[in-house]
Formats: structure tokens, sequence, C-alpha cells
């Protein structure tokens, strides 16, 4: 089957900032057949395609030229050995809902990672992590089609080059391949990783045996507490990544901020908390027009929603945030998401 191609389609339900912007073409595919179709639509037209999962780690600042493709694939299948587990989801699978389906099968390991937005297709982009764990943890391969010749490809973890909110997919192939499906290795042992410090601390008032089901539930009243929910205040969740300095960075910036909070990491580097450099910027709270940082976490940026923000205020105000961080620490921030249909590159 051939997918319904749209024009001129607002992407305004489609992100989770709920910004305001158009695709010029548009098509949701629910299986495979209908992706390589919608691929094949683009090559005839030469239109440059923008692959589409739940809308949450994206900053549109313009309308998007070219087809969008939302990818609403579904399918998960498994096969055990021994203690292990490999499960292979499709990429339209919604990255939550596939933790809670692992659990209800007695498969562990995506716990930590409960409520994370978004779906199964975008994870291996930035390497989706929290509360200690990272996708890479899991991860054994996925499989793409290459954008340019239609071409299968599997990738295997060492092919992916995870790293810190980063692989392979945000640099060299960027806008290459669009992934079809991630195999994960699971666990049928219900062990669970508690090392997070915020998870270890919010499990002190906890009694009973632990199992992964109920880290999986802490998890989301963690978040529940911590994070707005993009429903009621549009946000992306980290709007900059948590930068990485190296050590002797460090070891002059403890002598002015002896307070600033650090995590070492290994080759020599050091990561700080983005949240506590806009903090201590005074950035909390700020709202320019319809755009603002939210009350409670230095991180998030938010849509109002009041008088309609747009991307490119909210870039705008990220620029602010940038530059005061840097004039006060020396430290570049990093935008987390992906910006599209800005005019200027990040
Ligand atoms: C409230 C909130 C909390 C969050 N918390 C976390 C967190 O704890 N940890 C974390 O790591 N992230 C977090 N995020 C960010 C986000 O949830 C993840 O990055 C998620 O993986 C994005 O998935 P998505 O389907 O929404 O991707 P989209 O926003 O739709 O797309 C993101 C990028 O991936 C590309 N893409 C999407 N699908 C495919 C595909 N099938 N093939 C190729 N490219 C594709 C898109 O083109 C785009 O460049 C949070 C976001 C929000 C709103």
């Amino acid at each position: 089957m051939s997918p319904t191609i749209e024009q001129h389609i607002s992407l305004q339900p489609f992100n989770s900032l709920a910004l305001p912007a158009y695709a010029e073409y548009f098509c949701s595919v629910s299986d495979e057949q209908e992706l390589f179709s919608a691929l094949e639509y683009a090559k005839q037209h030469q239109l440059k395609i923008t692959p589409l999962g739940g809308g949450s780690n994206l900053i549109l600042a313009g309308d998007l030229s070219g087809l969008v493709i939302h990818i609403n694939t579904h399918g998960i299948s498994h096969h055990s050995q021994g203690n292990s587990v490999e499960v292979t989801f499709a990429a339209g699978e919604n990255w939550h809902q596939a933790v809670l389906t692992t659990l209800e099968q007695g498969w562990f390991g995506m716990e930590n990672l409960s409520l994370i937005p978004g779906n199964m297709g975008a994870a291996p982009i930035q390497n989706i992590g929290a509360y200690g764990v990272e996708l890479a943890d899991l991860f054994v391969s996925l499989r793409a089609v290459e954008i340019a010749t239609g071409k299968l490809v599997k990738f295997n973890k060492a092919a992916c080059e995870f790293a810190y909110r980063d692989s392979l997919f945000k640099n060299v192939a960027r806008d290459q391949f669009i992934i079809l499906d991630v195999t994960l290795c699971l666990s049928t042992v219900a062990e669970v990783n508690i090392s997070y410090p915020a998870l270890k601390s919010a499990l002190e008032s906890h009694s009973g045996t632990l199992t992964p089901e109920k880290v999986s539930q802490l998890v989301c009243q963690i978040r529940r507490q911590k994070l707005p929910d993009p429903a009621i205040t549009p946000n992306a969740g980290s709007f900059f990544k948590n930068p990485l300095i190296s050590n002797s960075a460090l070891t002059g910036l403890l002598e002015v901020f002896p307070q600033m909070p650090n995590f070492p990491q290994p080759d020599n580097f050091t990561k700080i908390p983005a949240a506590w450099l806009i903090d201590q910027c005074g950035y909390k709270g700020l709202t320019r027009g319809s755009v603002g940082v939210h009350k409670h976490q230095a991180l998030v940026l938010v849509n109002h929603l009041d008088g309609g923000g747009t991307g490119e205020q909210l870039l705008e105000l990220a620029e602010e945030i940038r530059e005061g961080v840097w004039q006060r620490f020396a430290i570049r921030l990093e935008l987390e998401p992906r910006v599209y249909g800005s005019i200027k590159e990040f």
C-alpha cells in the first residue's frame, strides 16, 4: 500500500514543544512497505526526507521543506537464550509502553528508562539515558534503510558509536538512515540497578523487596515530580547537554566556585550539571514573551502557549542562556534536541 502524502500539514500536534511549523509534504507510515513507497515518492519528486517519531526531541524553528515521514510502525518479537532475551521493537513502538510490556513479560533492564517520551526508532539517535542506564547498555543491533540507496543495513553496537547523548546518527550518518527496528538484550533475572544517587536516596524510605517493577514505578514518580508534562506545559525535556570539561579546567573553576557539582568521567573529563550552571546565572523561571525557563527545572525550556511561542523565540532564549553561562563560567552549553527550519546552524 502507498501512504497518503499530504501537503502543507501543521506539525504543531507532532512536537512536544507545540511549536508552530508546517511540513511541505507529510505522510504517516504504518509498515515498511509504506515506508519504501514514501521513499520512492520522495526520490521521484526530489524531496528531502525528515523522519519523525514522537516529536519530543525537536525544535521546529521554521517550516520543513521536503517530506516528513511519521514512523508509525508496530511490532515486537523476541528470542530467549538462557537468562537473557533479545527483543526486537519496530521503530514506531512507544518507548515507555515498550518498558511496561517488557516488565509484564518478565524481561528486565529497561526499567530505569521508564517514562522517557518518544519512540523506539529515535532512541539510538541520541543514546537515550536516565537514572544510571543508557540505551547502549542494552543495545544489540538495529536495522535501518539508507535513504539515498534504499539499501537495508544492520548496525551492531560498535558501529553505532554510542557516547553520552550521541551516536553515529548525530554525526557522520546524520540524515542518511531511517531506523526500522531496534534489538535490545534484556534479562529474565530480576536484578535492579539503583546506583544513581537520586534513585538511591528516593529508596531510603522504601521497604519490602525491591523489584524492577518497583524501580520503574519509582522512576515514574520522580520524573512526574521533577519534569513538566509536555501535554500541559509543552517542552522537550533537557534543552542542553551536561557539559564535559577537562579535569584541569575543573581545578581552575573550583578555585572560584568551590561548590560547583562535578562528576568524574573517563579520560580525564568531568561532567558538570548544566541545570546548576543555568540556575547560578539566575535564569530559572525567566520568561521571555511566550517562552521561558521552567520555574523548578533550569534545564527545561518551555512554550507557555499563552501567546504561542515560536522556535525562533526559544532559540533566542537558549542563546541568551548560553552566552550568560559562557560569560560566567567559560563553559559552552550544547543544545540536546535537534533544531529544524532555522537559518542558523546548531
Ligand atoms: C519531558 C521530556 C523528558 C525527556 N527525558 C529524557 C531523558 O530522560 N533521557 C533522554 O535521553 N531523553 C529524554 N527526552 C528526550 C526524548 O524523549 C528522546 O530523545 C526520545 O528518544 C525522542 O524520541 P522521539 O520519537 O520523540 O524523537 P523525535 O523527536 O521524533 O526525533 C528526534 C530525532 O530523531 C530522528 N528520528 C526519529 N525517528 C527516527 C527513525 N525511525 N529513524 C531515523 N531517525 C529518526 C528525527 O528525525 C530527529 O532528528 C525527554 C523529552 C521530554 C519531552
